[in-house]
């Protein structure tokens, strides 16, 4: 028997035109770098998304499932894009600014970009790949910045301010189906061709709701969330969307991402929550601890995207801020897990559920599976890797225009699970803790060493600012831990120190004897450890490693 319910599809569509209207007092603040930010309503973004629908169709000629690239920071005019695009059906692709520039020649050729909206301020670095992507036809320029390199380039080019003046604020929004695309973002692609993830409507309804419950982000219109991770980093852990649910005001900061600039946009602007990965958390500490600011409005951080070690967590509970990890990945929308400990325990019980990466929500299962393919029990001992599956997890991959969609072997089970590369437990009550990326584990003499358990006993250490430890090729044991200290400034703790300090948390077979000190950890484009670069620094013989 059928239910009686009514089938209204779950669209970004609704979500536009019920933050807009329910929520219409709600902002987006931007910070310009000068006194006094910029600030929209919802109800003024709404609008302004609808005549850049109406704009993208009647002038641009955007039609279908057409995909309309963004290159820019977060900002009021990338929310705007974010609703308006797939609301008119069209598919929303934002860019990566910090690839390298073949690889986005390769993505934007892949997703066949047919528009791109560009800030003034990342012309540079668009004008000179605008020869080798021949599918685009249309470049809208918003914000600051010289337009001078655009003279005489091959597609048109439109200012954002200027296509919208004007334009109607309606718009004859279809009825999409809500399995049809949305958005899309490709993996950062550490090894072989980035991989296309395409988001639906009804994924990222669904994502939103997940964020806004209060066993996950739980924010409601009395709460103003600081963005830093940026919305070409898996739409900004769902950020510009499940706003617009509740009325969450957003403060976005635009290209200002060094930790001054976000000290003082937070003493300034006062949000209750933050979206960050751990570097951005470990610039701002010591930028405070240099030079202190109230960062105290922030009750609550969503920190993740890589692990975040417990010694921050602490340095923070200090500061009146208080971190909650989160687990997720590009092809899970992202939100994953959460680590909000379970109700009725003092501060002290809380705290091994705090270092977790967290629980499953509803619309999350897991499993974990062992080198055999065996499925392994929820005991917090067995180790495995961590194979997730439901309705904002991807399936597939994109295959390009004409193209079927790719199912490799190493991402996806033969029943449908997305295999995470995550190695890790499960507790028998549901959290889960992540021990390293399946590909990052250290090999030593048939047992594996967690590269994570030893960073974050490293970064415990009161002189070290960050620690990277990967595994390096020996001749005894297969592979050894090799550990890349970045000290604090005027600190003086030497290898030998850091080895005696790890000894009191660390078993003695996992000790590392390869140590140097860096000046700064290697990044990926999202601001991860980049370990594939440590690994080839020190095959290259690049590093300053001293034996103990
Ligand atoms: P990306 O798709 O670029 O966001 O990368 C996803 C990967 O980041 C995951 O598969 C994990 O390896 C890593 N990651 C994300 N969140 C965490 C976390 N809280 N702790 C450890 N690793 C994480």
């Amino acid at each position: 028997m059928l239910s009686t319910m009514q089938d209204v599809p779950l669209t970004v569509t609704r979500i536009l035109t019920h933050g807009m209207t329910i929520h219409g007092k709600s902002q987006v603040t931007t910070w310009t770098g000068e006194p006094e930010p910029h600030r929209r309503s919802f109800a003024e973004i709404g609008r302004r998304a609808t005549q850049l629908a109406n704009a993208l169709r009647d002038e641009l000629g955007v039609d279908g499932d057409q995909r309309v690239a963004t290159l820019m920071w977060n900002n009021a005019e990338h929310v705007e894009a974010y609703l308006a695009i797939p609301s008119m059906g069209a598919v929303l692709h934002t860019l990566n600014l910090r690839l390298p520039a073949e690889q986005l020649v390769w993505i934007v050729g892949h997703a066949d970009d047919k528009v791109v909206l560009v800030n003034g301020s990342l012309l540079p670095l668009l004008v000179p790949l605008l020869p080798h992507l021949p599918s685009i036809e249309h470049v809208v320029v918003s914000g600051p910045g010289d337009r001078s390199a655009l003279a005489g380039i091959a597609p048109r080019v439109h200012e954002y301010e200027e296509l919208l003046a004007g334009r109607p604020t309606t718009y004859d929004w279809p009825e999409l189906d809500e399995r049809r695309a949305a958005a899309m973002c490709y993996t950062s692609g550490t090894t072989g061709d980035p991989k296309g993830v395409v988001y639906s409507h009804r994924s990222i309804y669904l994502h939103s709701m997940q964020v806004n419950m209060s066993e996950s982000m739980g924010l409601t219109d009395k709460d103003t969330t600081l963005v830093v991770v940026p919305q070409f980093h898996v739409n900004a852990w769902g950020l510009p969307h499940s706003t617009f649910m509740t009325g969450v005001n957003m403060l976005m900061p635009d290209r200002f991402l060094q930790p001054a600039p976000l000290a003082d946009m937070i003493e300034q602007e006062k949000p209750t929550h933050a979206a960050a990965v751990p570097t951005i958390w470990q610039g701002l500490l010591a930028e405070v601890t240099a030079k202190p600011r109230d960062l105290t409005s922030m009750a609550r951080v969503t920190i993740g995207g890589a692990a975040c070690p417990p010694s921050l967590m602490e340095a923070y509970d200090k500061l009146g801020v208080r971190l909650c990890h989160a687990w997720g990945m590009t092809e899970t929308s992202p939100l994953g897990t959460m680590a909000n400990p379970p109700a009725g325990l003092t501060d002290e019980e809380e705290w091994p559920y705090r270092i977790t990466q967290g629980r499953f929500p509803a619309g999350v299962e897991a499993r974990l599976v062992g080198p055999g393919g065996e499925h392994l029990p929820w005991d917090g001992e067995s180790a495995g890797e961590l194979e997730v599956r439901g309705p904002w997890i991807a399936g597939a991959y994109y295959g390009g225009a004409g193209g079927e969609d790719l199912r490799p072997e190493d991402k996806f089970s033969e029943d449908g699970w997305l295999k995470t590369g995550d190695v890790g437990v499960i507790s028998d009550d549901g959290f889960l803790t992540l021990t390293d990326r399946a590909k990052d584990v250290i090999k030593s003499g048939g047992e594996w060493i967690s590269s994570v358990e030893l960073e974050n006993a490293i970064m415990a250490h009161p002189d070290v600012a960050e620690a990277a430890v990967v595994a390096v090729p020996d001749e005894k044991w297969g592979e050894r831990p090799l550990a890349t200290v970045v000290l604090k400034e005027g600190a003086t703790a030497d290898h030998a120190a850091l080895r005696t300090f790890l000894a009191q948390s660390i078993a003695k077979w996992q000790l590392p004897e390869r140590w140097t000190v860096i000046e700064a950890v290697p990044k990926t484009s999202v601001g991860k450890f980049d370990k594939k670069v440590i690994r080839k620094q020190y095959a290259n013989g690049e590093l300053d490693v001293t034996q103990l």
